[in-house]
């Protein structure tokens, strides 16, 4: 019995929620007694294969067909289908990507399943796991108890697993040809949707400042920090919106993370809660943005910024 973690490319690139979705697996696959095995579809992936086997996983499937090279909701559903049926795993585990809210519902179907989507945690209840979802806009967490005997279904979603805590080890990689029927295949491919622009990673950024409404107005955002901010500040254009963070931004992971005048909606946070240490300023003690802070300094953010600048330049002498 395993976890099987259906991993995802783009032009022979990994999607960044791969890694943090194989983390989850391995916790998942831990608290249930299971192994790992990670599967990732495409032409030509075997050397995204064996790189996903240098992690702690029995198996990395490399699905390999030339009718894999483009995404195609009807391909990519048969595909893994297949492997699902010769694997016969017990909880099969997606990123929650835009190509699995495609796929994966039509998928899980086809074992008389639904697909759990975008969990943000799961327990084990004698083998069988209640996941965990935020519902109502974030406002209430539920469980969704499966039932049967599986194999289930679930997506992770982003940032809600840490891709730094993913555990190395020496798995095998193998090839599996899924047997397609072109004429099955009813959708042509376009060009690819693209989750938002890449022009500055925020990803590799060790600190970010990241301002929100608070700041009242654009001559008020700071210099010199890799700069971030909440989306009302960059569908106003006071920052370009590749520094978004959020849901329909950047997810972001840095050793610090400082939200300046930012509420702390679900949206926003989905993309920075698996920040190392999050710093909060806001003047609102009850934003829901002091929920996930480790430090948290309610005030004004024009009086606490100066303030904290000073005591910076103090320290370093
Ligand atoms: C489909 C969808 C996708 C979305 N995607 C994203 C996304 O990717 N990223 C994102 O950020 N949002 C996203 N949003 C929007 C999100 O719901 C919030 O509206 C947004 O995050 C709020 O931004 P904010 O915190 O800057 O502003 P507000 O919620 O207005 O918060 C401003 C905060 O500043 C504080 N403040 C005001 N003045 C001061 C002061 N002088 N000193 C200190 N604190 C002060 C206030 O107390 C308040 O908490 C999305 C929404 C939807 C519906």
């Amino acid at each position: 019995m395993s976890v099987l973690v259906v991993l995802e490319q783009q032009g022979g690139k990994w999607h960044r929620m791969s890694w943090e979705t194989l983390a989850a697996g391995q916790q998942f696959a831990a608290a249930m007694g299971e192994t790992v095995e990670a599967a990732i579809a495409g032409q030509g992936v075997g050397s995204l294969a064996a790189e996903a086997a240098t992690k702690k996983v029995a198996k990395v499937y490399a699905v390999e067909h030339e009718l894999l090279k483009d995404y195609t909701a009807d391909a990519y559903t048969a595909a893994i289908e297949g492997l699902i049926r010769k694997v016969n795993p017990t909880l099969v585990l997606f990123p929650h990507t835009y190509q699995v809210r495609d796929f994966a519902p039509k998928l899980a179907t086809r074992f008389q399943q639904v697909l759990v989507s975008d969990v943000i945690s799961a327990r084990f209840e004698s083998g069988t796991p209640v996941f965990v979802r935020l519902l109502f806009q974030g406002k209430l967490n539920g469980d969704v108890r499966v039932s049967g005997s599986g194999p289930y279904f679930a997506s992770v979603q982003a940032g809600a697993y840490r891709a730094d805590s993913l555990e190395a080890g020496s798995g095998a990689a193998e090839t599996f040809v899924p047997s397609l029927d072109a004429s099955a295949i009813r959708q042509k491919p376009e060009a690819p949707f693209r989750e938002s622009a890449r022009a500055v990673d925020l990803t590799a950024a060790e600190i970010i400042v990241s301002v929100g409404r608070g700041i009242k107005e654009k001559e008020n955002i700071p210099m010199g920090a890799e700069l971030a901010a909440s989306r009302p500040i960059c569908d106003a254009g006071w920052l370009p919106m590749e520094r978004q963070v959020g849901s329909s931004g950047q997810t972001v992971a840095p050793k610090v993370y400082m939200a300046v005048g930012i509420s702390g909606a679900i949206q926003h946070l989905v993309g920075m809660k698996g920040a190392k240490t999050i710093v909060a300023i806001n003047k609102d003690a009850n934003a829901p943005i002091f929920e996930v802070a480790d430090y948290g300094i309610v005030g004004d953010l024009f009086e606490v910024v100066p303030a904290l600048v000073e005591e910076v330049k103090k320290a370093k002498g």
